[in-house]
């Protein structure tokens, strides 16, 4: 048994003992009367509640160094982060990523692999590898997958996977069956958005949108500090966005297509072209640009001013006040921020205040740890009617 049996499944607490927890995640330790006011419980519910989370350790309270504190109701209480852990894994097109994080998502172990074979048992059978293999020191509450392709916010299926070709798998509930550990999928981008949200730069933030540059680009979006995945998670298309009336095309063909300047096969093959080494990758194109290499500036300079064309229409549609800027395609806006904010501040509508942009550079542990965020969000926020033991 990977879980430890002294403590209830985080997913079977009750909807306020959830609420209470969620709030701690988010804001930190708070005295009982804070966490009453925010959430709008009578003290004597939340005087129960706190018990009760308490009691099974879940909560702790935090006394003044030196004084005896304790149980008074001024006196900060906090999740006890280290009581629960999960495994996140994140799928690419041809390796696979996994960490154990705590729930405040500090990654304590991590592990990865190639895939060296893309169809669907020998994937679902290098995923339970790597969640037993991170299970194995520490019992563990549930496992969240992010891999690219349309889901739900917590989804059982992966429903197109185009790196991977597969369409309707039920991923879930094959790990959950093999594993005995609650299991949710999900977008990859909204995976790693859990993490920005949770336990990164979007901690403090109710109003933002994660952008993502890398193999492909993505979007996942917060508003009122609640994730929005929209109609069968379709939120996040931004990909064929139109940002020019020439330029290169994408590969559907769209003229001025912002996948065409922000993802990284065509700038790849872009600054390929222009020094006639077919053996460039997104590193090599960084670095030449940060050797002040004209054609990978050039390059990079479109980039940059897609982006921020792209940026200034979310911005004027959803009046985000704070854009995160992730993946592990980054580096290619490093020489060229002046023309990201030039193209971000002349899109923008008049009447619209500038965002922050902050860069979080991801690697793909960062998006493995997203996962593991979103399958502790999902035991808080909408866990499986059945426990999973
Ligand atoms: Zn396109």
């Amino acid at each position: 048994m990977r879980r430890r049996m002294d403590r209830p499944f985080l997913g079977s607490l009750g909807r306020t003992e959830r609420a209470v927890l969620r709030e701690l995640l988010v804001r930190g330790p708070l005295p009982r009367a804070d966490l009453a006011r925010r959430l709008g419980l009578s003290p004597a519910s939340i005087t129960k509640t706190a018990r009760t989370l308490l009691s099974n350790g879940s909560i702790t309270e935090i006394s003044a160094p030196g004084s005896d504190s304790r149980g008074r109701p001024g006196t900060p209480v906090d999740m006890a982060v280290d009581a629960y852990h999960f495994v996140g894994v994140k799928i690419t097109g041809d390796q696979a990523f996994a960490v154990r994080t705590n729930a405040a998502g500090a990654v304590l172990a991590s592990t990865h692999r190639p895939l060296t074979d893309t169809a669907v048992e020998p994937v679902v059978s290098l995923i339970i590898q790597l969640v037993n293999e991170l299970s194995r020191d520490h019992p563990v509450e549930s496992v969240g997958i992010g891999m690219a392709g349309t889901m739900d916010r917590f989804d059982t299926q992966v429903r197109n996977n185009l790196y991977l070709g597969w369409q309707d798998v039920p991923l879930a509930g094959m790990v959950q069956e093999r594993t005995g550990l609650a299991t949710v999928i999900s977008g990859d981008v909204r995976a790693l958005t859990a993490g920005v949200h949770w336990a990164g730069p979007g901690r403090e933030l109710e109003d933002f949108a994660v952008v993502t540059i890398g193999v492909g680009i993505g979007m996942g979006l917060v508003l009122g500090g609640e994730t929005v995945a929209g109609v069968a998670g379709g939120v996040g298309r931004i990909a064929h966005t139109r940002v020019s009336d020439s330029g290169p095309a994408c590969g559907r063909g769209h003229r001025g297509c912002a996948a065409a300047y922000l993802e990284a096969g065509p700038i790849v093959r872009a600054v390929a072209y222009a020094h006639a080494r077919p053996q460039l990758d997104l590193e090599a194109v960084c670095e030449l640009a940060a050797a002040g290499d004209p054609a990978a500036l050039s390059v990079l300079e479109d980039t940059a001013r897609a982006l921020g064309i792209v940026l200034a229409g979310l911005v004027n549609v959803l009046g985000l006040p704070a854009v995160v800027l992730a993946g592990d395609g980054l580096c290619v806006l490093e020489h060229t921020r002046p023309v990201l904010d030039r193209a971000l501040t002349e899109h923008l509508d008049p009447d619209a205040d500038p965002p922050v942009v902050h860069f979080y550079a991801s690697d793909f542990d960062e998006w493995a740890r997203g996962a593991a965020v979103l399958a502790c969000q999902w035991l808080l926020i909408d866990p499986p009617a059945e426990p999973v033991r």
